[in-house]
């Protein structure tokens, strides 16, 4: 089979361009190498935002497209992304207020805004944004972002790929390719050989070793590995607002609230050198977010409330900057296409907010390397299951199904939205949905995701399709480990 488009790696960049591609009439191969959003697409911060901290580094561009986003994004995927309150508390000694006040005037207005709240200035005294913080800390600003369920958003944009038309293999690695007759002959793990007129690598941290291994090529452009890594402790405050934490040394550090029950704390940056994978947190990391959450909290966190760390390699597009911090959060692309040959784009770099963009870009990079094919078509369409106002979505799910309870409702919808009828069906207790695994999650639910997801291990299901794993007993774990046979 010739396809248009042969697409490496099934991480927020590979499966937006298979979305927006397939959507075009184009047709498209993705493969990839182990689970869907298991490289760097699960391990983020899991935030929609314009990224504050960029415009001290002038990135405006960035900036203005990642602020676009939100709202877009909002209203596209109201099931997994929701509006998130941030905090942010003056420090003596380090940014000026009048500094703050003119970075969240630019935030405000750098792109239109209709459902985010602007920026205030509040008092922190006598006010419950303040109360888990130390009495030091008077005034402060708010604003506005989203959350999202990172890896859900992948699984979303890979969903609505192959129901476009699409077709996406998980534990599939892209070989070898090689060019010929003006195509892409491309050699799967185990498998065939696949022909495609124009590649796309969206590889993240292993964008390089596609590259230069796979493909025997070369590129001008250069990956910078940079690891950033999160603490989960058991919840730490009260409340629905994050802060954000400046460090003394110019850097900032999330604390967000996290799947009801724990406190998300990140992110590091740390310059890594070694192979792409397999990544975890380092003492000297932990110690880093711990200090930097302990030195506002008024209720110090302790190593005995950490529950869970993640870690995940930034493959940012090397422009060259001393400090891994600095280092351009913008996306860049190298598309090699001698003449008479077939092309192929190397991704670098890129956002989960910006994901949806960079993948207009990349077609319209495109656009004369395949045949006529449609105009770009994502901004407006919603994803799997977010066709419906979320909490009235909700308030219908209770009242059709009453023996989900208040708590397992929430959770399916907030999953799959409207798509949770369709494991629902005409289920009247938890008992039609067949057994219960822990937590809810039932034979039903499981089979669904193995169906229509690609869910395949256990770990995919507990760490990647939600996050189960931090609510599941380990006998619970084990059971569905066993279940699943693996
Ligand atoms: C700590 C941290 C915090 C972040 N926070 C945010 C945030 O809050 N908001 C935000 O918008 N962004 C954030 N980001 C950025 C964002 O997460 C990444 O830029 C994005 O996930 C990169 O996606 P990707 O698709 O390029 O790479 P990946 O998600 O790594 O996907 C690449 C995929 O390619 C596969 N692959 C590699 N080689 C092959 C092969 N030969 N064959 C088949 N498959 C292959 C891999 O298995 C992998 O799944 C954060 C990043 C980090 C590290």
């Amino acid at each position: 089979m010739l396809y248009d488009l042969l697409i490496i790696g099934g991480g927020i960049n590979g499966c937006a361009i298979a979305r927006d591609a397939a959507g075009r009439g184009l047709s498209v191969r993705l493969v990839e190498q182990n689970d869907l959003a298991s490289g760097t697409s699960s391990a983020s911060t899991k935030l929609i935002h314009g990224g504050l901290r960029y415009l001290e580094l002038y990135e405006f561009r960035l900036v203005h497209e990642a602020l676009a986003e939100r709202e877009l994004l909002l209203a596209a995927a109201p099931h997994i992304i929701w509006p998130l309150k941030f905090v942010l508390p003056h420090e003596k000694g380090l940014r000026p207020v009048w500094m703050l006040r003119l970075g969240l005037f630019l935030y405000d207005h750098l792109a239109r805004r209709k459902r985010l709240e602007g920026s205030h200035m509040v008092s922190l005294k006598g006010n419950a944004l303040g109360a888990p913080l130390r009495e030091s800390y008077n005034v402060g600003f708010t604003y506005a972002d989203c959350w999202v369920e990172d890896s859900r958003l992948v699984v979303l944009n890979a969903l609505d790929a192959k129901e476009r038309g699409a077709t996406i293999t998980v534990g599939t690695r892209l070989t070898r390719a090689r060019r010929e007759d003006g195509r892409w002959i491309a050699t799967l793990e185990g498998g065939p050989e696949i022909e495609a007129r124009a590649l796309v690598n969206a590889a993240g941290p292993w964008v390089s070793e596609v590259i230069e291994g796979a493909l025997h090529a070369h590129s001008r452009k250069h990956v910078r590995l940079v690891k950033g890594s999160h603490l989960v402790a058991r919840k730490l405050y009260e409340g629905e607002h994050a802060y954000i934490l400046q460090n003394p040394d110019g850097r900032i550090v999330f604390a967000i609230p996290y799947e009801h029950d724990f406190t998300l704390i990140g992110t590091t940056d740390v310059p890594y050198e070694g192979a792409p994978g397999g990544v975890s947190i380092s003492e000297a990391e932990t110690d880093y977010l711990m200090e930097s959450a302990n030195h506002f909290l008024r209720k110090p966190v302790a190593r005995g409330d950490i529950v869970w760390s993640y870690s995940g390699l930034r493959p940012l597009y090397d422009d060259g900057s001393l400090n891994a911090s600095v280092v351009t959060r913008d996306y860049a692309f190298d598309l090699d296409a001698p003449e008479g040959a077939a092309p192929v784009l190397s991704v670098f770099g890129g956002k989960i907010t910006t994901a949806r963009r960079l993948a207009e870009h990349a077609l319209d990079d495109l656009r004369d390397f395949l045949p006529p094919h449609g105009e770009a078509w994502t901004q407006g369409a919603v994803f799997p299951g977010g066709d419906m106002e979320f909490d009235e979505y909700l308030v219908s799910l209770k009242a059709e199904r009453p023996f989900l309870g208040d708590a397992l409702a929430l959770r399916l919808a907030r999953a799959y939205g409207t798509r949770a009828e369709r494991f629902l069906k005409a289920a009247h207790s938890t008992a039609d949905l067949g057994r219960d695994f822990g937590c809810g999650f039932t034979e039903a639910e499981l089979r669904y995701l193995a169906e229509n997801e690609w869910a395949r291990k256990a770990d995919d299901v507990l760490w990647r399709r939600s996050k189960l794993g931090l609510h599941m007993s380990a006998e619970e774990q084990g059971a569905l480990r066993a279940f699943m046979g693996g």
